[in-house]
């Protein structure tokens, strides 16, 4: 038997025919014995998710203002999936005491955290399973940092108690005792650290989509989804800004190696995408050269020119101390021979552009300095590249074919990537003919 911990994101538990399909996919499985749910999210476009309407409601709570309306709104959401799932289950005792914790300020992050929690105690009942309060095992340190090994040590040994459990996502406790929460997402991150807790055999991350696509569905109509990444793969196409996991969820887990499945509950059918350490040389074979592609707009890049520069001792220090100087901290350090490029986010440039420029010039002597902006860049991915040659060819005489400027070409030593620069009003037409150029 193995065990398997499961995470079911807002839009999977958003109402009581949401939370139908969830009972449905665990029960099917007596391996899947810990649940961690989030709060609900949104039932249609437009709707509003539980854990926003917390935070509003408790602004108004903190501002002095009347708050019993949207406090009622919020209590007719969990309200109606008891009722509708006809459960025995009276919610009324725990809405007296956040009412009341609303007035006596307990604070925005106790505010949102209500939202797991009153979830976790109504599928907890559905599901006839054990409800364990995150608050008694997740930790943070005085500084708000997580506390790691506090925190599976505590989970390991309230769980082991319990063949089966639901745990809420998304909060903890401090040493004081009041609640925090990690960031927005942050259920993802509970999942994972039970996961790892409890020796998962792997940790099921359940969502409203069919996994990781290769590139962003938006810019290219029905992209094939990724069978399988590797934790390093999708580290670098989550840093570009493709979003489904929380990016802190992949360390507990990567740790020792518990695979990450993405699963559909719209669609549970499909197999998704497994996020694993390796992949073995068999079944590396059968993938495209390309794993991802992922675009990031809003860059800058600032670009030194001085003769001889590869012969001067501690010149890239020193530019890198005048930006530093500026608070400006770097995504990307392209170089020549002669030439340095230092790719930024933009708003660290916005409206100082002559004094960056001056102080660079004058501060290492340099020839010329100058900041171009609007620049995208584009990351493609793939583990794969290691084993094929001309997997950079590829992607450069794709986006010639469509008559693109490239800006800048900077391939990883890892070999996992390669990052190429273009303007931000062509990375929509990149994207497309380098996915299509692979698939
Ligand atoms: N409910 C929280 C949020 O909306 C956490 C989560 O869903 O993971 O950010």
């Amino acid at each position: 038997m193995s065990l398997i911990v499961t995470k079911f994101g807002g839009s999977s538990l958003a109402d009581a025919n949401q939370f139908k399909k969830v009972y449905a996919i665990i029960k099917e499985n007596p391996d899947r014995r810990y649940v961690v749910p989030s709060a609900p999210g949104k039932r249609f476009p437009g709707d509003t998710k539980v854990t926003d309407m917390l935070y509003i409601c408790y602004e108004k709570a903190a501002e002095g203002e009347d708050f019993s309306e949207n406090f009622a709104q919020i209590k007719e959401r969990y309200n109606s999936i008891v009722r509708e799932l006809e459960l025995d289950l009276d919610l009324e005792p725990e809405f007296a005491r956040i009412k009341s914790a609303f007035e006596n300020n307990a604070g925005s992050d106790y505010a949102a955290s209500r939202g797991e929690y009153l979830n976790g105690l109504i599928l907890a009942k559905y599901l006839g399973f054990y409800f364990m309060d995150a608050a008694k095992c997740i930790r943070f340190n005085e500084n708000g940092t997580f506390n790691s090994n506090f925190t599976i040590e505590k989970t390991r040994e309230h769980l082991s108690h319990h063949e089966n459990a639901v745990i809420p996502g998304f909060y903890g406790r401090m040493p004081n005792d009041t609640i925090k929460t990690f960031s927005r997402g942050g259920s993802d991150i509970t999942g994972s650290l039970v996961a790892r807790a409890m020796n998962a055999d792997i940790y099921e991350n359940w969502t409203d989509v069919d996994g990781f696509l290769v590139t962003d569905p938006r810019i290219v109509s029905n992209p094939h989804r990724i069978e399988t990444i590797t934790y390093r793969e999708l580290r670098e196409l989550s840093y570009m800004g493709a979003t489904v996991l929380h990016e802190d969820a992949i360390f507990p887990v990567r740790q020792t190696g518990i695979p990450i499945n993405i699963r559909n509950t719209n669609a549970p059918q499909n197999a998704g995408t497994m996020i694993v350490q390796d992949v073995d040389d068999a079944e590396d074979q059968k993938i495209p050269h390309i794993t991802g592609i992922a675009g990031k707009k809003g860059l800058s890049i600032i670009s030194i020119e001085k003769a001889m520069m590869n012969q001067e001792l501690g010149f890239g220090r020193q530019v890198l101390e005048i930006i530093e100087e500026f608070g400006i901290s770097f995504e990307h350090l392209p170089s020549g021979i002669d030439t340095m490029s230092i790719v930024v986010d933009s708003h660290y440039v916005e409206g100082r552009e002559e004094d960056i420029i001056n102080a660079i010039k004058y501060g290492v002597n340099a020839d010329t300095v100058h900041i171009e902006n609007n620049l995208a860049l584009i990351a493609v991915v793939g583990r794969g590249m290691r084993r094929t040659t001309g997997t950079a060819a590829k992607v450069m005489s794709a986006v010639a074919k469509k008559n693109i400027n490239l800006r800048m070409i900077d391939q990883g030593s890892s070999e996992l990537n390669i990052i190429i620069g273009v303007d931000e009003s062509s990375l929509p037409d990149a994207i497309d003919a380098i996915y299509h150029e692979f698939y």
